[in-house]
């Protein structure tokens, strides 16, 4: 066993940390206030090769390991988590499946573009009434001539109003159960394909979130993924992937949530000397400190099982599921540490807080992650 980070991981970490440092830092609380979707940055890292970094050089990626995609997501999200999620839902969600399950000529048309960042990707499964409950979805896709007509409503879309290309998925057969449910891809500009206005957000407010309409909208049958009925492998595949990149980017709110409450308790003075010498404080610090750690291992190791080629489901959501409520725990504590300070609009813990929530929400609940350990662990 060895713990230790490839001279090309420790790399990447590094150039990902000066990039943030560089462009996103300085503009993150402006992010924030105005839930502008971040063009430039995501322009810049495009130009940098971050946008398809785990996808083979032949389709526009840079053919790293799953585990420095996360490390590159992990950093990004010590800055800005919203940023961190905008590159991690583009890869893993959308870019993810087009790679595993598609052909040859839907690699070259769509995941190539998509990898090298000039375009951007969105994954659009949950519907008003269909969230943990997949199965509850209830988007047809029905065949006519070469076409599928897709009709439906689906809902948060992350990217989704900035997006050139949604993964999507609609009941071909729903009689077939969950061999009935397909996945499509389908450009922004297929007629009948109707972007709803941007959602305001709690947190990660600088991501674009929206409703994806289809009505009557026409789909070639090439653009089908996977083949009729895999849908819902497709869509827990994705999630495997995801769950990583949601981990990594609980962790990068941790880190930050620890620097700025190291930073901040040694140099406020209460009663003649900083809060860091209080006991009390020390804990709160050891206990972000030792959470930390344990998600780096949890996250490293499912994303070290996916580039090894093993099974991974189980600890892509143990490793979700943790960090996510460690990321929760620890920014509310790190607010504490901060007083009445953190409390204000512009101190990063306040906006840490409110990002951290929806890791414990999106690409499944952290009830959604007890049910797929449960699954695993009972069977
Ligand atoms: C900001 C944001 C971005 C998102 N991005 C995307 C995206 O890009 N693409 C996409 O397809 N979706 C996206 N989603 C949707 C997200 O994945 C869902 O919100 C999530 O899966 C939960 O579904 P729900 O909101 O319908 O909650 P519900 O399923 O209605 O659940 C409500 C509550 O009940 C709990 N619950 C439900 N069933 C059970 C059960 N059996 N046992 C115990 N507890 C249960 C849940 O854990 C949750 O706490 C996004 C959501 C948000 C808010």
């Amino acid at each position: 066993m060895d713990f230790r980070l490839s001279e090309e991981q420790e790399l990447v970490k590094s150039n990902m940390r000066e990039f943030a440092l560089k462009y996103v830092e300085p503009v993150a609380v402006e992010l924030d206030e105005t839930a502008r979707y971040p063009r430039e940055i995501i322009a810049k890292l495009a130009e940098g090769g971050w946008m398809g970094m785990p996808f083979p050089t032949q389709y526009g990626g840079q053919g790293t390991e799953y585990l420095t995609y996360a490390l590159a997501v992990e950093e990004l999200s010590r800055s800005c988590a919203a940023t961190g999620f905008t590159m991690s839902v583009h890869t893993s969600l959308a870019l993810m499946p087009i790679f595993n399950f598609g052909t040859d000529d839907q690699k070259k048309t769509f995941l190539t573009p998509l990898a090298k960042g000039e375009k951007i990707g969105a994954f659009a499964l949950t519907e008003p009434g269909a969230g943990t409950d997949v199965g509850a979805a209830v988007s047809t896709a029905v065949l006519d001539g070469d076409e599928y007509v897709l009709n439906g409503t689906k809902t948060f879309c992350s990217n989704g109003p900035v997006a050139d290309t949604y993964v999507t998925f609609a009941w071909t057969d729903k009689s077939a159960g969950p061999k009935g449910l397909t996945c499509f891809i389908v450009p922004r500009d297929t007629p009948g394909l109707k972007v709803g206005a941007h959602m305001m957000k709690m947190g990660i407010r600088a991501s674009q979130t929206s409703d994806i309409i289809f009505k009557d909208c026409r789909v070639p049958k090439a653009n089908v993924l996977g083949g009729e009925g895999s849908g819902m492998k497709i869509a827990m595949n994705c999630f495997d992937h995801g769950r990583i990149g949601i981990a990594a980017q609980s962790i990068g709110i941790i880190q930050a949530a620890l620097d700025e409450s190291v930073s901040y308790s040694k140099q406020r003075v209460q009663f003649s000397k900083p809060i860091s010498k209080n006991q009390a404080v020390q804990w709160w610090l050891v206990d972000m400190a030792t959470d930390l750690s344990a998600c780096r291992f949890l996250t490293y190791h499912a994303a070290w099982l996916k580039d090894q080629g093993q099974a991974f489901t189980k600890e892509a959501s143990m490793a979700k599921l943790f960090c996510a409520e460690a990321a929760m725990k620890h920014t509310i504590k790190a607010v504490q540490v901060h007083g009445g300070l953190g409390y204000i609009k512009g101190v990063k813990v306040e906006r840490l807080m409110r990002d951290a929530k929806i890791t414990e929400i999106y690409e499944g609940s952290s009830e959604a992650q007890r049910m797929v350990i449960g699954g695993n662990i009972l069977r």
